[in-house]
């Protein structure tokens, strides 16, 4: 099954009167069960294309089916039904919310999609004591160290089952042991058979996925 059908997409910067492409006709599948990394250098467009396959952005021109759905004739709710039940986002800041605990932080995406508390708090306690966060269910991110905030971000992305997880640099913010330890969560999951796709400017995080990508000025290369 195709998770990700992305064909010939543009993305067009206007700054005053000038112009910049900064996604030049990129095509990528990513199919269920896929562990992939887009590898590219800062400016590259990585961020762009993570907006764009998040749907967090549009286009400017080509074609793009989320799991089957048409993304850019989708409406703004629809998108965000699309972004919440489908994809699992995990960012190189955490994006944790700072005066939430762990665990309330976890039950957010279930609450937004109108879960009670009490299955969401179960789902949660359970993410994240899969994760070795047991005994931090009720830390504030500023308690917790980077890599047991990435953690809970990564709790936060798979505790309502998406058809994927996109994760933006996120050993960006780690350091090298917990940066290990957030590719062993994400090779466990791919295992258990999550779709996982990395965009990353990281050679180490790239040596480790099933299948690389890379992405220069814009354009995405199967070869290096
Ligand atoms: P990366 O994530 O690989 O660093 P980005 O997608 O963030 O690359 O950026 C690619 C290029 O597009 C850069 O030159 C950046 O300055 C430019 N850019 C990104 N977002 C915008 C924007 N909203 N408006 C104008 N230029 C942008
Ligand atoms: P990253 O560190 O992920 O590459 P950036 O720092 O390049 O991210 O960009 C952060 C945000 O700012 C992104 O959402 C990007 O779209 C936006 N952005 C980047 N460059 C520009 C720009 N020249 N003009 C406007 N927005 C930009």
């Amino acid at each position: 099954k195709c998770v990700i059908d992305a064909a010939n997409l543009v993305k067009i910067y206007q700054n005053g009167s000038e112009e910049l492409k900064v996604l030049d006709d990129v095509s990528i599948q990513v199919y269920d069960g896929d562990f992939m990394a887009v590898l590219g250098p800062s400016g590259s467009g990585k961020s762009t294309l993570m907006n764009i396959l998040g749907c967090l952005d549009i286009p400017t021109a080509g074609e793009y089916y989320l799991d089957g759905l048409n993304v850019l004739t989708a409406t703004e709710n629809e998108l965000a039904e699309i972004r919440n039940r489908k994809i699992g986002f995990i960012f190189q800041k955490f994006n944790l919310l700072p005066r939430l605990t762990a665990l309330q932080n976890v039950m957010l995406p279930l609450l937004y999609r109108g879960m009670d508390e009490g299955e969401a708090g179960e789902l949660a306690r359970g993410k994240l004591t899969l994760l070795g966060l047991g005994e931090r269910l009720g830390h504030r991110p500023n308690e917790l160290s980077g890599g047991q905030q990435q953690r809970v971000a990564i709790a936060r992305a798979i505790v309502g089952n998406p058809e994927l997880l996109l994760a933006d640099e996120p050993t960006g913010n780690l350091d090298s042991k917990s940066s290990e330890d957030a590719m062993r969560i994400f090779r466990e999951l791919n295992e258990q058979g999550n779709t996982i796709v990395i965009i990353t400017h990281d050679v180490e995080v790239a040596d480790q996925v099933k299948k690389l990508v890379y992405i220069r000025d814009g354009k995405l290369y199967e070869n290096n």
